[in-house]
């Protein structure tokens, strides 16, 4: 984990509506609205039902795909229905990549079809596929250490095995490999690329995700096989004959694609131009529908929104929800936002964003100011009766909010159990049946509680142009 030491540093800057060294404080009617709110979450349809709705409507939502644009006017549409006072789309650009169709399998010294996926990013091979001898490694590091002469004209495999977490920290290593190795394997001369899924299931499913080219690296085809065919593969390495593999994946980058972050927005009673930012994103990989990753976190700040939005007096400060383009290759509807954003750092109050399933939240960590951790501990007297415990503070990443938290915006970091989240993870099982209706409104509780709160605080949180860029470690 990163280091939690780097809070005694903290910058701390005045914002729109709190003086210099006054401690945030939130009253005692706020947190008995809170608590209500955090109790009728429990038995609340709207988030269930939003993540329902849009995977059985739309479905998956591959960035620059068919269905991006029907997912957009799908959001809006809903966002407008659910009531919220303001709804706009920002727009957000990026390459578009395309997948039409993979194969792959073994051709010695035994013949055998594997399940495969190709990683977003990946180009085509050349039509009818493209053979060669495999050359393995077991992780990342290992082809770090490699030589052109071990590597040239073969196909690289990276047999990294992802064991399961609740924090999920296990796939930081897994993926290193599947971002960065296509592009060392292409450095040193391999023809093509494949590794073990980035998954902690024994499923014959692949799991995708992106792989990262920079613009003077050769590109080679690169994808990801399911564990069990990765297990098969070992076995045949293990024999000591040379294994050939056949890979043939047709897609590929065409040209740019302008789609858009989707806001919804409860306007703030008091101070409108104050913002408790919510949200999630709303792209997906393409087998599955979407539904954990990350479907079920624009429903999860879609519903706490709306449930705020029920009481008889709207927040003093704005609620704002955003359904992000174009996370899985690259944080692009991030980046468009923060820079969209820019000037309006000190204005985002606090901010939160959910992708990592729908299992319940156990950890609130935060970046906020050293005056404002009272009102943290305010929150948490709420959110305990929950499972929540507090995290560090000076450790929260903001996700899709990354552009803006490291601008200066305060964020929390509401850890959900990822214990299963990497069995379904960019497979064709992201699908509906892995969320539990009141698990998720677990989430929709913790949501509604925070920004609630956040909206109703006397005082800010620390939000300023620059507060705590340096107490990122990257
Ligand atoms: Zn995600």
């Amino acid at each position: 984990m990163k280091s939690l030491l780097l809070v005694t540093g903290l910058a701390i800057c005045c914002t729109v509506s709190a003086r210099e060294g006054e401690l945030t404080r939130i009253s005692p009617e706020a947190l008995a609205g809170a608590a209500k709110l955090r109790d009728e979450a429990a038995a609340d349809p709207v988030a269930y039902a939003f993540v329902a709705d849009l995977t059985t409507q739309i479905g998956p939502r591959l960035a620059g795909g068919d269905n991006d644009q029907r997912a957009r006017d799908w959001v809006v549409a809903r966002f407008k229905a659910l009531g919220f006072d303001k709804v706009w789309t920002e727009p957000v650009t990026y390459p578009k990549w395309v997948r039409r169709g993979e194969h792959a399998s073994i051709v010695a010294p035994y013949p055998q079809s594997l399940a495969v996926l190709a990683l977003g990013g990946s180009p085509a091979t050349p039509r009818g596929g493209l053979s060669g001898q495999v050359v393995a490694f077991k992780d990342f590091p290992a082809l770090k250490a490699a030589t052109a002469e071990n590597v040239k004209g073969k196909i690289v495999y990276i047999g990294y095995r992802m064991h399961a977490a609740r924090d999920g920290h296990d796939y930081g290593p897994a993926t290193t490999g599947r971002t960065a190795g296509p592009a060392l394997a292409a450095r040193l001369g391999a023809k093509a690329f494949v590794l073990r899924s980035a998954g902690t299931d024994d499923n014959r499913l692949a799991h995708t995700g992106i792989t990262q080219f920079s613009a003077n690296d050769a590109k080679i085809p690169a994808a990801a096989l399911s564990n069990p065919d990765a297990d098969l593969l070992e076995r045949m390495l293990a024999e000591g004959k040379p294994v050939t593999l056949k890979l043939d994946l047709d897609c590929g980058i065409e040209g740019q694609y302008t789609g858009a972050n989707v806001i919804g927005q409860i306007n703030g009673s008091e101070h409108p131009d104050e913002l408790v930012a919510i949200g999630g994103h709303l792209d997906s990989w393409d087998p599955g529908t979407g539904a954990i990753d990350d479907g079920a976190g624009v429903a999860i700040a879609a519903g706490a929104a709306h449930l705020i939005s029920t009481l008889p007096q709207r927040p003093k400060r704005s609620i704002r929800v955003i359904a992000f383009a174009n996370e899985e290759a690259g944080m692009f509807g991030d980046r468009a936002y923060g820079a969209a954003h820019q000037n309006e750092v000190a204005r985002h109050v606090l901010g939160a964003e959910s992708d990592f399933g729908a299992a319940p939240i156990w950890r609130m960590s935060s970046q906020v100011k050293p005056e404002a951790l009272g009102a943290i501990d305010q929150m948490m007297q709420v959110l305990a009766p929950l499972g929540v415990e507090r995290g560090g503070n000076g450790s929260a990443e903001g996700g899709d909010f990354g552009s803006m938290s490291a601008a200066g915006m305060a964020v929390l970091g509401l850890t959900q159990d990822g214990t299963r989240y990497f069995d379904w993870h960019h497979t064709a099982n992201d699908t509906l049946d892995k969320i539990d209706a009141k698990e998720l409104n677990q989430n929709v509780a913790v949501y509604a509680v925070f920004a609630y709160l956040a909206a109703q605080a006397d005082g800010d949180f620390g939000s300023a142009p620059g507060a705590f860029s340096h107490a990122k470690e990257e």
